[in-house]
């Protein structure tokens, strides 16, 4: 199939569109390089077309789909970071919730009717049971998770009135990096705690700053689930071929396993041979204490399971990454 991949050149889109390829399908990649890479997309997808625009260009989306013949969708191009939105809210609805109205838009008018959309955890909230399953009612606690939600409530509409097929694909805490070490997570500035683990690691932070160790957890930090980049972009695949005009997948991509910020800090001490200093700090503000999912979903209808996502194998990817590419992309 060929496929229009938006945020190709960020973390998860550029690891699903090598998968794609590797698979025998053919990959569009359009990007504004706003937060991604374009090395991460020619490594990704080498040879393969890539349009340098935004996702508000409703025509330019729209031509591209008309002149490649585009069949299916794949859109990661968004904003991720729950901090940034506390702070900035509007980047948020603007980015996710109308760059998502104008993919629609386009899509409707070239009449295309496969769409797998990144959705993620946070819209849930503060759920009061652990793990957590689909069933659950979203109740966002921060702009970036309300904003997906949003998102995902679109779908919905799109589905019942222009016969969308559609799968929103909530992930839990992506982390860890392709198995050659070509492919990783390169943010700027970077927020997410793995990766500042492991530039501290690499002598490039001082310390890591633990947010709150007063969270009722059995440690008192934060407990959450993280899922290899590798195992998201399969799911990905998986839900393509499910696809059908009219009907909507809504699923949750976790390990299913719960990992505190103090565990992560110690794995990578073993895994690097480093003793990453780490120090006690205020919560930070939008962080759920506890996110684990309840995967039985994602194995059942997309026929997933995570092979990556045990804490070494991300952490050792990972760290492979890092090590070989201290200044992400821009390392030769
Ligand atoms: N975290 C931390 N120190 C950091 C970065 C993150 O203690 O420098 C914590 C954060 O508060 C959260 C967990 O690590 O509980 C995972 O955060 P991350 O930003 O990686 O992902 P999120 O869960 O926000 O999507």
């Amino acid at each position: 199939m060929k496929i229009l991949v938006t945020g190709a050149a960020g973390y998860i889109g550029s690891h699903t569109c090598r998968l794609l390829i590797e698979s025998g399908h053919q990959v569009v990649g359009y990007d504004n390089l706003s937060r991604g890479h374009h090395m991460a997309f020619e490594r990704a997808a080498a040879g393969s077309l890539f349009v340098e625009g935004d996702l508000l260009d409703t025509s330019l989306l729209g031509q591209i789909m008309r002149d490649e013949a585009i069949q299916a969708v794949f859109h990661f191009a968004a904003f991720g970071l729950v901090g940034e939105s506390v702070e900035h809210p509007q980047l948020y609805y603007h980015n996710n919730v109308e760059g998502s109205v104008s993919l629609l838009k386009a899509m409707q008018q070239a009449g295309i009717s496969r769409l797998v959309v990144s959705s993620t955890t946070a819209i849930y909230g503060e759920p009061e049971t652990m793990p957590i399953s689909e069933e659950m009612h979203p109740a966002p606690i921060n702009p970036y998770g309300q904003s997906k939600w949003d998102v995902e409530c679109l779908l919905q509409e799109a589905r019942d009135r222009d016969g969308l097929g559609f799968a929103a694909l909530r992930y839990f805490n992506a982390a860890g990096a392709a198995a050659d070490g070509m492919l990783g997570e390169d943010h700027d500035p970077e927020t997410h705690l793995i990766p500042i683990v492991l530039q501290v690691a690499l002598g490039q932070r001082e310390k890591i700053q633990i947010f709150g160790n007063d969270y009722p957890t059995p440690d008192g930090t934060c407990v959450r689930d993280y899922v290899h980049v590798c195992d998201l972009a399969a799911a990905h695949l998986k839900a393509l071929n499910l696809l059908e005009p009219g009907t909507g997948i809504q699923i949750n991509l976790g390990s299913g396993v719960g990992t505190s910020v103090l565990e992560i800090v110690e794995h990578a001490r073993r895994v690097t041979g480093h003793e990453i200093p780490a120090e006690f700090a205020a919560r930070r503000s939008g962080d759920p204490p506890l996110l684990v999912a309840n995967n039985s979903q994602a194995n059942s209808i997309l026929g997933w399971t995570p092979e990556y996502s045990g804490l070494n194998s991300i952490l050792t990817s990972a760290w492979q990454w890092h090590r070989r590419h201290p200044q992400g992309y821009k390392t030769s």
